[in-house]
C-alpha cells in the first residue's frame, strides 16, 4: 500500500519506539506517532513517508489505551520536554526496564539477563523533581513577552511558567523576571536578528540546602538591565534566594550559556548535598538534574563497588567528581578523569571543601589519560567506575581497563544501547555481568539511566 503525505489513516498502536513514541502498522508498513500509546486506536495524518516506514500525527484518539492518562501539564503535547506524560508512570517504568533488558539481550548478547536485573527504581512522586531549568525568553505574535520551553524540534517558545517537572519555585521566579522586564521595557532576545537582551532565565535549586540561584543569560552588558535593583529586591522576597547573576552570551548560537559570569547579588554559586557530600554548583557546572534519584543511583554505584577502605578506585568521565567524592567516603583513594577542565576545577574544590585528601583528578580524555598512566606509571585499580556520555566508552579505554584487570567494573550509563555494546566487549575479555539496576532519573522523558556491576572471572 502506498501512503501519501496528509493522508488520513486509522490504526492500532502495537509498539513503543526508542524515544517513547507509539508505533502502529498498516499492511506491514510501520508508522511512528508521537503522543500515541500502546493499545490506543487513533486517527492520524501522515506527515512524512520513507520506503519502509513513516511518521504520522495523532488527530484523534478513537479508543484510548488503558495505560493512557491525562497529562498533568496542559502544555505537555506541544512542549518538547516531556514526551511520556500521557503514559501512566507505572507503564513508563515498565518501558524503561524493558528497554534496558532488550538492549542487553539483543546488542549485548546477554540472554536471561532479567534474572540479574533488580526491579526498576522509580520515583514515589515523579513531579517537580528537577533542580535546574533553562527557560528561553521571547515575544509572541502580539509582541508580548513569553517564557517557557521550546516546542519539539523547533525554537518556537511554548508559554509555560508552571512546569510540572521543575521545582515549584520556578513559577514565581519567572513571573517576577517577566514583570521586571515589562516594567523596564527590557527586550527579549530574537534569534533571527540576534537583537534583544534577555535570552534565557536559568535557575538552580539546592534540594537539600534550599538555596536558589537565578542567572539571566543576556546578549549585552549587565548595565543594559535597567533598574536591576528592582528585580533583585523582588527576587529576594523568595525564601532561599542565594545567588543572582548574569551570564553574557552575545554569540549567534544555539548554545545557551556564554563563558562570562557576573554576580548581581550573593555569590556566583549555591551549595547542595548528595547524601553527606557537599557540592558547590555554579551556573556553568554540570550537576545531575534529579538529586533524589541521583542519590539512589550513587548509592547503587557505591553498593556495587563494595568498598571497605582499602581500595583504589578510578572514576572515568567523572564530571565535577560527584561519583568520585561519593566513593571517596569509603575508598582508600579515588582518581577521577574528565575532559572539561572547569569541571575538574570544581571537583578539586569540592574534594577540599569536604576534606577528602584521597581524591585526585586528571584533565583529559579518559581514553588517553588512563592508557598513559597505565603504561608510564603502572597505575592499578581494584574498582573502575565509568559514566560516559551517550556514545559510550572508547575502545582504547575498554582495552586499557581490561589490561588493568580490576576486580569489579561499575558501569553507569545514560544509553542502554552503548552500554550493551560495551558490556559485550568486556564480556569477551573476562568480565561477567553480576547485577543491573535501572534508576528513573528523567520521569516523563524516554531517557533511561542504569548501573551495572561486572566482575572479573578468574
Ligand atoms: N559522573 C559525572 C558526570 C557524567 S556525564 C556525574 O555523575 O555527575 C559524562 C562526562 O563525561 C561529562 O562530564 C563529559 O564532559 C565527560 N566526557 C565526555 N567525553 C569524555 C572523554 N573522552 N574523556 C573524559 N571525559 C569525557
Amino acid at each position: 500500500m502506498e501512503f501519501k503525505k496528509n493522508q488520513m489513516v486509522e490504526l492500532y498502536i502495537d509498539d513503543i519506539g526508542n524515544e517513547g513514541e507509539g508505533i502502529g502498522h498498516i499492511d506491514g508498513y510501520a508508522l511512528f506517532l508521537k503522543d500515541a500509546v500502546i493499545g490506543d486506536k487513533v486517527r492520524a495524518r501522515i506527515i512524512k513517508t520513507k520506503k519502509n516506514y513513516g511518521f504520522a500525527r495523532v488527530e484523534e484518539v478513537l479508543e484510548p489505551s488503558k495505560d493512557r492518562v491525562e497529562p498533568k501539564c496542559p502544555k505537555a503535547r506541544a512542549c518538547g520536554g516531556c514526551t511520556l506524560q500521557h503514559l501512566s508512570y507505572k507503564k513508563q517504568l515498565e518501558y524503561k526496564f524493558q528497554k534496558v533488558k532488550n538492549c542487553l539481550e539483543r546488542i549485548g548478547g546477554l540472554q536471561g539477563i532479567e534474572e540479574k536485573m533488580e526491579p526498576i527504581y522509580g520515583m514515589d512522586e515523579p513531579f517537580y523533581y528537577r533542580n535546574k531549568a533553562q527557560f528561553p525568553v521571547g515575544t509572541d505574535k502580539e509582541g508580548n513577552l513569553v517564557t517557557g520551553f521550546y516546542a519539539g524540534r523547533t525554537h518556537h517558545i511554548i508559554d509555560c511558567t508552571h512546569c510540572v517537572i521543575q521545582h515549584p519555585v520556578n513559577e514565581s521566579i519567572l513571573l517576577k523576571v517577566l514583570d521586571y522586564m515589562k516594567k523596564n521595557k527590557i527586550s527579549a532576545y530574537d534569534e533571527k536578528t540576534n537583537h534583544g537582551l534577555v535570552r534565557h532565565i536559568m535557575t538552580r535549586v539546592g534540594f537539600v540546602t534550599e538555596e536558589i540561584m537565578v542567572c539571566l543569560v543576556i546578549n549585552g552588558k549587565k548595565k543594559d538591565l535597567r533598574n536591576l535593583y528592582q528585580l533583585v529586591d523582588s527576587l529576594k522576597e523568595i525564601d532561599g534566594m542565594t545567588s543572582i547573576c548574569v551570564n553574557i552570551n552575545k554569540e549567534k548560537t544555539n548554545k545557551i550559556l556564554g563563558n562570562k559570569i557576573e554576580t548581581v547579588y550573593g555569590p556566583a554559586y549555591i551549595y547542595d548535598y548528595i547524601g553527606d557530600v557537599k557540592y558547590q554548583i555554579g551556573p556553568l557546572s554540570f550537576f545531575q538534574v534529579n538529586p533524589k534519584q541521583t542519590k539512589v543511583l550513587y548509592e547503587k554505584a557505591m553498593e556495587y563497588a563494595n568498598l571497605h577502605g582499602q581500595e583504589t578506585v578510578w572514576d572515568l568521565y567523572c564530571g565535577i567528581g560527584t561519583i568520585s567524592l561519593f566513593l571517596a567516603q569509603k575508598a582508600k583513594e579515588v582518581y577521577g578523569v574528565e575532559i572539561v577542565k572547569e569541571a575538574i576545577d570544581d571537583a578539586k574544590f569540592n574534594a577540599q571543601m569536604n576534606g577528602f585528601d584521597n581524591a585526585k583528578f586528571f584533565v583529559g580524555k579518559a581514553e588517553e589519560v588512563l592508557p598513559r598512566e597505565y603504561e608510564k606509571n603502572g597505575v592499578y585499580a581494584d574498582v573502575i567506575v565509568v559514566d560516559p556520555p551517550r556514545k559510550g566508552c572508547d575502545a582504547k579505554l575498554l582495552d586499557t581497563m581490561v589490561k588493568m584487570a580490576p576486580k569489579r567494573i561499575v558501569y553507569v550509563s545514560c544509553d542502554p544501547a552503548t552500554l550493551a555494546r560495551d558490556l559485550k566487549i568486556l564480556g569477551e575479555n573476562g568480565y561477567q555481568v553480576e547485577k543491573v539496576s535501572v534508576v528513573d532519573q528523567f520521569s516523563h522523558s524516554s531517557h533511561v539511566e542504569s548501573v551495572c556491576l561486572l566482575s572479573k572471572i578468574y
